[in-house]
């Protein structure tokens, strides 16, 4: 990017160690940084000076400046440097084609060191990947200094100024809401912060801006937006940090469309606004593909579906309504299901086979059928279970011709569909069926508003409990009620979701009663929002993004850490800073907070 703005010279620089090019051959330049390599030739020596931009070269000679040379001499890598000198053309042998500054180099008439380096624990220079990440982060304010990690949080401004950029000329206003908070609705554990003043009471911080959001609706603020640190404390997993950050979106007097309409043209713009210079950017076109959540469920077994590949899930059941395999009968006399999807013509071995079923079995289904379509049968241990027209009938459904791999698993729903769902994406990325050019971005509309939580005996919110139904709500029947929702998926990871809202109390308190939040607790937690309907509550909706994922997604980073400038372990800890720590006692006994260590060692 040479989207650098010129220098106002100082004692330091006149420009950038990327701009020493054309137009400064034949006059003197001054430049500063880092010393990215050195190198002696023959008396000469040359120094790789480095700052955002890039890298220029610099030649010390002891003949035309013994002073600065001399200090070239003792110059190490990542002492900081000003230098200045004319901008000369090299000679055509040692032009370096892979720098924009390659055709020309700086004759050091004048150094300064303004900054000792120690030796940094790894090479800046390189992206050396036998650096442990522990190492990087540790040290995080070096590796950022490596040109990755600089690309990759250049990216992330780019992505936030385009969406700013985007929802400002939509009318839409930047508002920042609290950081400390009560708990909010999105399910997760809270981080608590003791308060000072009031012993014994805590703020929680965001899990998400959602009810203040709700609230700017209330307060006839329109549109909103805010790029909103949250927080939830949970375990971190691969791609997720306990901290992360939001692109937080909500309108008023909109329906489905609306909302959906104007985030399709967002996302357009921002990745429009990126193409260039980012690692993998999808190409849109409007409007987008959506997908209904029982399609969803019934095609791919996830809310989430990558539709890259084919290897659709099929019912099964109704091919096996009168069989005589009893583990197929029992299942779905049970209320389950036999569901399946054709792998497509391959001979894996035998092992591999295994490998299948004890990879099903630790997703959660008691065993995997595996069979390939021969005739009008099965090749397969199943097969003598099954009569020629149940398998005529399966053959059928799954669409198998000769030679194709079936997979079958028989179970309650929500297990044949993970299960199959997640072995249908294993599998597809084994097989190299998954196109790294293709990208598929599709919304998921038309979502169930609860589920039932067999483990808790409750109703629970797909999304969170202020998402409104589609039409009335019938508090007998939960589990039949529609939502206003949607998610944006883009090749099987989630980028954001959102919802029409419910805008009255006595709606809000109907779905608080059928999630088995009663009126008290209700009123405990969310009356100052209950309060808020009672003053005219616009209809309103909206959406918010994993600005984390979505920048990982576009560097094509391995994990959202690297698009985090400062992030944390996997268990949470900030190894740079050393956080989460311990205290000072008075700090504990001004929050009048006393530790059970017993507790903390037995933990
Ligand atoms: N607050 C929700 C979330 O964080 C998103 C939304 O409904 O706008 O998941």
């Amino acid at each position: 990017m040479s989207d650098f703005p010129a220098l106002r010279a100082n004692t330091y620089r006149d420009t950038w160690c990327g701009q020493v090019l054309e137009d400064r051959v034949d006059s003197e330049a001054r430049v500063a940084g880092w010393v990215h390599r050195t190198r002696d030739h023959g008396g000469l020596t040359f120094v790789d000076l480095r700052d955002r931009t890039g890298i220029v070269q610099l030649v010390f000679n002891p003949d035309e400046a013994g002073g600065a040379h001399e200090l070239a001499h003792r110059l190490r890598a990542e002492d900081v440097l000003t230098v200045s000198g004319p901008v000369v053309r090299r000679s055509p042998d040692t032009v370096n084609p892979d720098l924009p500054t390659g055709h020309f180099e700086l004759r050091v008439r004048e150094a300064e060191l303004l900054a000792d380096a120690e030796t940094p624990p790894f090479e800046i220079e390189g992206y050396a990947g036998d650096v442990t990440e522990d190492v990087r982060l540790r040290h995080r304010y070096l590796d950022l200094r490596r040109e990755r990690m600089r690309e990759a949080l250049a990216l992330r401004h780019r992505v936030t100024a385009a969406m700013r950029e985007f929802l400002g000329g939509e009318g839409f206003y930047e508002v920042e809401t609290p950081a400390l908070t009560r708990s909010t609705p999105e399910g997760a554990r809270d981080f608590l912060v003791p308060s000072r003043q009031q012993p014994g009471s805590f703020y929680a911080l965001p899990q998400s801006p959602q009810l203040f959001k709700q609230l700017l609706m209330v307060a006839g603020l329109e549109r909103y937006f805010q790029i909103a640190r949250c927080f939830r404390d949970e375990a971190t997993r691969a791609d997720r940090q306990a901290e992360f950050t939001q692109l937080d979106v909500e309108m008023s007097f909109v329906t489905v469309d609306d909302v959906i309409d104007v985030n399709e043209r967002l996302l357009a713009h921002v990745f429009d606004r990126v193409r260039d210079g980012a690692e993998h950017v999808p190409e849109l076109t409007l409007p987008m593909e959506r997908l209904g959540y029982d399609e969803a469920i019934d095609r791919f077994g996830t809310d989430r579906p990558d539709l890259r590949f084919g290897l659709e899930l099929v019912g099964l059941s109704d091919a096996l309504r009168e069989t005589e395999f009893k583990v197929f009968r029992s299942v779905i006399e049970g209320g389950g299901a036999v569901r399946g999807f054709n792998a497509g013509r391959r001979e894996p071995p035998r092992s591999e086979l295994d490998g299948l079923i004890s990879r099903a079995q630790e997703l959660g289904a008691k065993g995997l059928v595996w069979a390939f379509r021969e005739g009008d049968g099965w090749r397969s241990p199943t097969a003598k279970f099954l009569g020629a027209d149940e398998l005529r009938g399966l053959n059928e459904r799954l669409g198998a011709e000769e030679g194709d791999l079936l997979l079958l698993v028989a179970d309650e729903r929500p297990v044949t569909d993970a299960v199959l769902g997640q072995l249908r994406i294993e599998l597809a990325e084994r097989w190299g069926l998954v196109s790294d050019r293709e990208d598929r971005l599709v919304w998921i509309v038309d979502w169930p508003l609860m589920e039932w939580n067999p483990d808790e005996g409750r109703w629970d919110s797909l999304h969170h409990p202020f998402t409104s139904p589609a039409g009335d709500f019938d508090p007998d029947s939960p589990g039949e009620a529609r939502a206003l929702a949607y998610d944006v998926v883009w090749n099987g990871q989630e980028l954001g979701g959102g919802s029409i809202r419910i805008n009255r109390a006595d709606v809000q308190k109907q779905v608080f009663a059928a999630l088995g939040i009663d009126a008290e607790e209700a009123e405990a937690r969310f009356g100052f929002l209950l309060e808020a309907f009672g003053y005219g509550a616009p209809p309103h909706g909206g959406i918010a993004y994993g600005l984390d994922r979505i920048v990982q997604r576009l560097a094509g980073a391995e994990t959202i850490r690297d698009v985090i400038a400062f992030p944390k372990t996997a268990s949470g800890y900030d190894l740079l800073t050393g956080a989460p720590a311990t205290v000072e006692e008075v700090q504990l006994k001004e929050l009048g907070i006393s530790i059970h260590k017993r507790r903390l060692a037995g933990h």
